[in-house]
């Protein structure tokens, strides 16, 4: 999932009423944060395997730090602590931490059985949604949109970069995500790496849309 972790993060506004946009976005995203990193740091594996499944070429052949279970846990048990002692917002860092556990879920919905239950454990699960392209995409799409208006009813712009500006970026991240999966697999690792550092650069939009709108 892409936009797909996005959309639970944008639903979660009227829960977490104080934590800003890219806050929002980077909880569901933090396993996909830790992934390059262990990747490039040579800890996790990937391969490109085009066709494995229909929507994604990733054969994720060993990721339990940032993919397995109980490390979810453990990472949004650290995400909530770091937003309490960063922001001082305790009523919103349970919601985030839920949020963090979130990617897995939605990785085991989407995923091939390729999602680790814990560091060690051979056992790994996943539903396959990825199997269908079709599927795939209107389930992700629906998610998005429906977490795109629950944030845009509990939030106000305050000018043209907070309303138009945030459609926008709902509108991109869709279109990205499309090419992404429509499109031909990533050339290398590498590149595949690259581009999920580069998609970092979108929290820093989010930031400077979020603060163009407020609770309301
Ligand atoms: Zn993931």
């Amino acid at each position: 999932m892409f936009i797909g972790h996005f959309a639970v993060g944008l639903a979660a506004k009227p829960l977490a009423p104080r934590a800003s946009l890219p806050v929002l976005l980077a909880a569901p995203m933090a396993l996909d944060i830790a992934w390059p990193i262990l990747v490039t740091t040579g800890i996790e594996q990937v391969r490109i395997v085009p066709g494995i499944t229909a929507a994604s070429p990733l054969a994720l052949d060993y990721m339990p730090y940032s993919h397995s279970l109980v490390m979810a846990i453990a990472w949004a048990v650290l995400f909530a602590i770091g937003y309490v002692v960063w922001i001082g917002d305790r009523r919103g860092a349970p919601v985030l931490g839920a949020l963090v556990v979130s990617h897995w879920v939605l990785d085991w919905i989407a995923h091939r059985p390729d999602m680790p239950l814990a560091p060690g454990v051979e056992t790994r699960v996943g539903l396959g949604l990825w199997n269908s392209v079709p599927g795939t995409l209107i389930v992700e799409t629906a998610m998005f949109v429906g977490g795109a208006l629950l944030y845009a009813r509990a939030t106000r712009a305050r000018d043209r970069i907070g309303g138009a500006g945030f459609w926008i970026l709902i509108a991109a991240l869709t279109a990205m995500y499309f090419g992404a999966v429509l499109g031909p697999p990533p050339p290398s690792v590498g590149a595949m790496m690259g581009l999920s550092f580069g998609s970092m650069a979108i929290l820093g939009v989010a930031w400077w849309i979020g603060r163009h709108r407020e609770n309301g």
